[in-house]
């Protein structure tokens, strides 16, 4: 075991602070990684404030990590010391199950092992996530970011991007689709430069008028203020799909009455209340209402190469690890322009 220094919460009332913890040392298969930066998603903060009700303390977030390689495992061969590598939401599942042989890692018949908050089967206890110095995870849960990407904006595309670009490409986004993104926060706008780059008729919906703009920017086509009900009506049964990506609790009836026949509504943002669906706004029009979670391992590289071909990468704001609870307050206001990335030589400044 070696000792790592990190940020944590001890409760769901506490601010993070710093902690100190073991991580186990690099066996065979594994892969050790210095983390350069971390993304914030917002089951960082749904987790660290118990919203979920299935928090482990103390709790070290962090799943959209981008670093350096520090040491290899003897069985290793697509890692060498000093590689860049990446760690997304998931480092490791039973792999026999036949989701796992689908390369469905996240659906799991035995529940995969959560980059923070799992079941850690080879330390004990459970695991510790990227806001930390460094971290241990096996080669096969390793992705690669491809080098012509910034590696501070790349670090979202490990949750956000790879969370929309799954039910993207399970739902066929592309040419002759319209396709609605609710919400511009991390995922948002990360499927909105997908879905644009798919080639879809992508229609952003935001309660924020100061996004408007930024919206097209990022590639929407179309932007609607969601809380104008004309400019609502005027989408009515028209999209393909909605992926809906709002953290929050919102009327999901209002987006599906926008759904056509044989349509989906996708709920990727996952709120701590439950969603209520009206039995008529499915059975009206055959739409389906579905979720998604985040993506495979295999999915997540092919997502991490076609963002490297395509020169897509997260907007962020990098933050030091010391101002978290003001980024986890803005998060809360919608003010996020439109990741927070977390710098980790801050973490050594401190
Ligand atoms: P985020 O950056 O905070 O973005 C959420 C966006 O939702 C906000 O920017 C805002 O966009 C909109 N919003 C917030 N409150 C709202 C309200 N009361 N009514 C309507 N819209 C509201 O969060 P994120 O990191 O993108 O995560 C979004 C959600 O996805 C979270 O619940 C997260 O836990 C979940 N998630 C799910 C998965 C999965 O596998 N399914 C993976 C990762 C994250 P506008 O200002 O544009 O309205
Ligand atoms: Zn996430
Ligand atoms: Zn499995």
């Amino acid at each position: 075991m070696f000792t790592c220094t990190g940020y944590a919460a001890a409760g769901a009332d506490t601010a993070l602070a710093p902690f100190t913890f073991q991580r186990r040392d690099p066996g065979p298969t594994d892969v050790a990684i210095d983390i350069l930066y971390c993304g914030v998603c917002h089951s960082d903060l749904h987790t660290v404030r118990g919203e979920w009700g299935n928090t482990l303390y103390p709790s070290v977030p962090g799943h959209e990590i981008v670093g350096r390689v520090t040491a290899v495992g003897s069985a290793v061969t697509r890692f060498r010391v000093g590689d860049v590598a990446a760690v997304g939401c998931m480092v490791d599942s039973c792999r026999t199950c036949p989701s796992c042989r689908e390369g469905l890692e996240q659906y799991c018949d035995n529940g995969f092992v959560g980059t923070y908050n799992g079941p850690d089967r080879k330390s004990g206890g459970h695991t510790f996530g990227g806001y930390a110095d460094a971290i241990v995870v096996d080669h096969d849960f390793v992705l690669k970011v491809p080098e012509t990407l910034d590696l501070a904006a790349a670090a979202p595309l490990l949750c956000a991007g790879i969370t929309t670009w799954s039910p993207l490409r399970h739902w066929k986004a592309g040419p002759g689709k319209k396709v609605g993104i609710v919400g511009l926060g991390g995922l948002g706008h990360m499927g909105v430069k997908l879905a644009h780059a798919l080639g879809a008729h992508v229609v952003l919906f935001t309660t924020s008028k100061s996004k408007v703009a930024d919206g097209k920017r990022l590639g929407a086509d179309e932007v609607v203020l969601s809380t104008d009900p004309e400019a609502m009506k005027a989408h009515a049964e028209s999209f393909d799909l909605i992926v809906d990506a709002v953290a929050a609790d919102h009327d999901i009836d209002a987006y599906l009455g926008l759904v056509k026949r044989d349509g989906t509504l996708v709920q990727v943002g996952a709120p701590e209340k439950p969603l209520s669906v009206g039995a008529f706004s499915v059975i009206w029009k055959r739409r389906s209402f579905a979720g998604s979670l985040i993506g495979g391992i295999a999915e997540t590289q092919e997502m991490l190469d076609f963002c490297g071909t395509h020169g897509i990468t997260s907007d962020i704001e990098i933050i030091p690890i010391q101002r978290i609870e003001e980024a986890y307050a803005r998060m809360l206001k919608s003010d996020v322009k439109y990741r927070f990335v977390i710098d980790m030589a801050s973490l050594k400044a401190a």
